[in-house]
């Protein structure tokens, strides 16, 4: 099975204190790597993991609260100094960031390469990327400003080759790969033997990642959420503090139980702990109260979708 993993490098809400840093993960899909948000402190957290940055080539901001996005200028000026990149890099945010990204990079830097920034809106489920393997789209979050968070989609393998049934129309091997392609074949006789004839449909279920950072309870998120395989929510409070989660645009762990429920995810991770805590236990305990299938991260977990 090819990797598609979550790494989490910072899962606190607001400051980097000593425990928690705040939020980034970096998502593996294939071997291509995906940032994800970058809170202060996040570089620090790659150097740490080992994690080389050679394949990734695309970084995704949720919003333009500090906590999620004061590390990527300080990043993207060190991806030269310390690898040496030249090649360009994609970075996708919400529209109201844009300015204040392409201020810091000319006022503050010297990067000697492209930083392509793409925008999208906040409030709307957009398809922001797409290769031959995989798809991401945005997810609208509830927050006080433009939020999303991104659904990461592995697209459905082709049909897999039937060589037996080839050779039995003594189809020549060189044409196996028009036949993968999908394509019909003609037999010198011109009878026309069909692409279903010839192959069966690939037994690959594709995997599914949805990360929704800050939002307050948004049940109408659930149904693109429905059936995803893993399933990162903020918890930024514990149930009892309910009032304060709504005041915050942030959610419980109960409502983050509830959506991973609602959406037949299969399983949920959280994170983007207030510093009003001291320790996760209870945020899992709450969770999986509901939710049997869930996680607390810290930093340097990975999560295998
Ligand atoms: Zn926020």
């Amino acid at each position: 099975m090819e990797k598609f993993e979550v790494n989490i490098l910072g899962c606190g809400a607001a400051i980097p204190i000593g425990r928690h840093m705040t939020t980034s993960q970096l998502v593996n899909v294939h071997d291509k790597l995906f940032m994800v948000d970058c809170g202060e402190g996040t570089q620090t957290q790659i150097w740490k993991s080992g994690i080389k940055l050679t394949n990734m080539d695309n970084i995704f901001i949720s919003h333009a609260h500090g906590d999620h996005f004061f590390g990527l200028v300080p990043l993207l000026s060190s991806l030269n100094l310390m690898l040496g990149r030249t090649k360009d890099i994609n970075v996708f945010v919400p529209e109201d960031l844009k300015d204040i990204l392409m201020l810091m990079l000319k006022e503050l830097c010297h990067i000697p390469f492209n930083v392509n920034i793409n925008t999208f809106m906040g409030n709307s489920n957009q398809k922001i990327y797409e290769d031959e393997e995989m798809e991401i789209e945005t997810i609208p979050l509830k927050h006080g400003i433009p939020c999303c968070g991104f659904l990461f989609r592995e697209k459905p393998k082709k049909r897999v080759l039937l060589p037996k049934k080839c050779l039995s129309y003594d189809i020549p091997k060189r044409d196996f790969k028009l036949i993968k392609s999908g394509y019909d074949y003609i037999l010198p006789d011109g009878t026309l033997i069909s692409n279903k004839e010839l192959t069966a449909p690939s037994e690959f279920i594709p995997r599914s990642y949805a990360y929704c950072s800050d939002t307050a309870y948004n049940p109408s998120m659930v149904s693109q959420l429905k059936d995803v395989h893993l399933l990162y929510h903020e918890t930024t409070f514990l149930a009892n503090d309910k009032n304060q989660a709504i005041n915050a645009f942030h959610s419980t762990t109960h409502q983050a139980a509830n959506i991973a429920k609602r959406a037949n995810a299969r399983k949920l991770i959280i994170g983007h702990y207030s510093i009003r805590y001291d320790d996760e236990q209870q945020f899992e305990q709450e969770v999986k109260s509901i939710f049997p299938n869930a996680e607390a991260c810290n930093e340097g977990m990975v999560f295998s979708v």
